[in-house]
């Protein structure tokens, strides 16, 4: 962020202002741990602070401190609306372009404050007035600690805080094993253990949340998990009636797109998922290497995101979908072989 940037947000968050903090479609740790770690600061800093989602996010997420607080824009659409209306400043957070918020986007594109970003995917839209953009960042969780260092406050980190954003880092850093994980990131963890993050309570909240049907629903992704060796690619898919078979929740398949990339000498990974209500096929890419899933899912499957992990979607239906996938893999036979 600019000197200046720093600067004038330091001066506007001086006075009591309306706020309202924004995640991306489909919120997952980062998401939802930056926006409830900013808001708590920002609620010390006397200001009147909203979360504004817009859609519900995962069971394994909602213990985190004060997660019942977050307005779901579609329960909530009125509601939000005019929170949105009055709002004086906005921030958005771990996406950075507004088509990432599903229907809520056309509301904050009426909206009169001014956006403040805080995000670290590639290619950021230009809706900001204060753009605090960075993709070498492990998460927007880090870079929310680095946004309160920058406003001289971080003896203001709460434990609630502190816990917000270690789950952040460590769930978009693959507990800390990502090349995105830096010694800095090391030193952020360091001090919000110091802050009161519990790192093996919030490990175990998180990822020892299995029931018998997301275990089962995994064992019908492994029979599903297709090698195409000829790629170094490997990729899943899970119909509709599979997910409705084993008692499919929100947030069951967060993982299984790294089964794929766990096997030896395979360097793209896919997960194809049937979402019949929304009447796409929602895509996760993984990657090891350079070969970048973020140009890939924009090039092909209206998507994006980082170099090793990006998301998309297609209109088509499960079977079609494969089929262009497959087609596609040619052109890029070269990079993935080299990967
Ligand atoms: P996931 O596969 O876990 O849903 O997402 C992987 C990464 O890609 C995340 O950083 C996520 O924000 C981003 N991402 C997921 N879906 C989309 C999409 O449809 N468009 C864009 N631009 N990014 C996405
Ligand atoms: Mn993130």
């Amino acid at each position: 962020m600019k000197e200046q940037e720093i600067q004038d947000l330091k001066k506007l968050l001086n006075t009591s202002k309306d706020i309202v903090i924004i995640p991306h479609k489909n919120p997952d740790g980062d998401a939802i741990g930056s926006t409830i770690a900013l808001q708590n600061y920002l609620t010390k800093l006397e200001h009147k602070v909203t979360i504004i989602a817009p859609n519900d996010f995962p069971t394994f997420l909602k213990w985190l401190p004060l997660a019942n607080k977050v307005v779901i824009f579609e329960k909530e659409t009125e509601k939000a609306n005019s929170l949105i209306e009055q709002a004086n400043l906005i921030f958005t957070l771990d996406f950075n372009n507004l088509a990432r918020c599903g229907d809520l986007e056309y509301s904050l594109k009426k909206a009169k404050a001014p956006f403040v970003m805080i995000d670290h995917h590639q290619q950021p839209d230009n809706y900001a007035t204060y753009k605090y953009s960075d993709t070498s960042m492990s998460s927007t969780c880090q870079m929310v600690y680095h946004f309160i260092e920058m406003m001289e406050h971080l003896d203001l980190i709460t434990p609630e805080m502190a816990t917000c954003l270690y789950t952040g880092i460590m769930t978009d850093t693959g507990s800390f094993r990502y090349r995105s994980t830096t010694s800095t990131t090391h030193k952020v963890i360091a001090h919000l253990i110091e802050s009161g993050a519990d790192n093996t309570s919030i490990h175990q909240k998180i990822y020892d949340t299995n029931t018998l049907s997301k275990l089962q629903l995994k064992g019908v992704a492994l029979k599903n998990l297709q090698i195409l060796p000829e790629y170094k690619t490997a990729y899943i898919t899970l119909s509709q009636k599979e997910l409705n078979q084993n008692n499919y929740k929100k947030g069951d398949t967060e993982g299984f797109v790294n089964i794929g990339l766990s096997l030896e000498k395979i360097v793209f990974a896919v997960i194809f998922i049937e979402n019949e209500q929304e009447g796409i096929i929602k895509i996760s890419f993984r990657s090891k290497g350079n070969f970048s899933v973020n140009e890939y899912a924009r090039n092909h499957f209206e998507g994006g995101g980082h170099n090793n992990a990006a998301g998309g979607k297609s209109n088509q239906s499960l079977s079609k979908t494969i089929d262009f996938f497959i087609s596609t893999l040619l052109m890029y036979k070269t990079s993935l072989l080299k990967s």
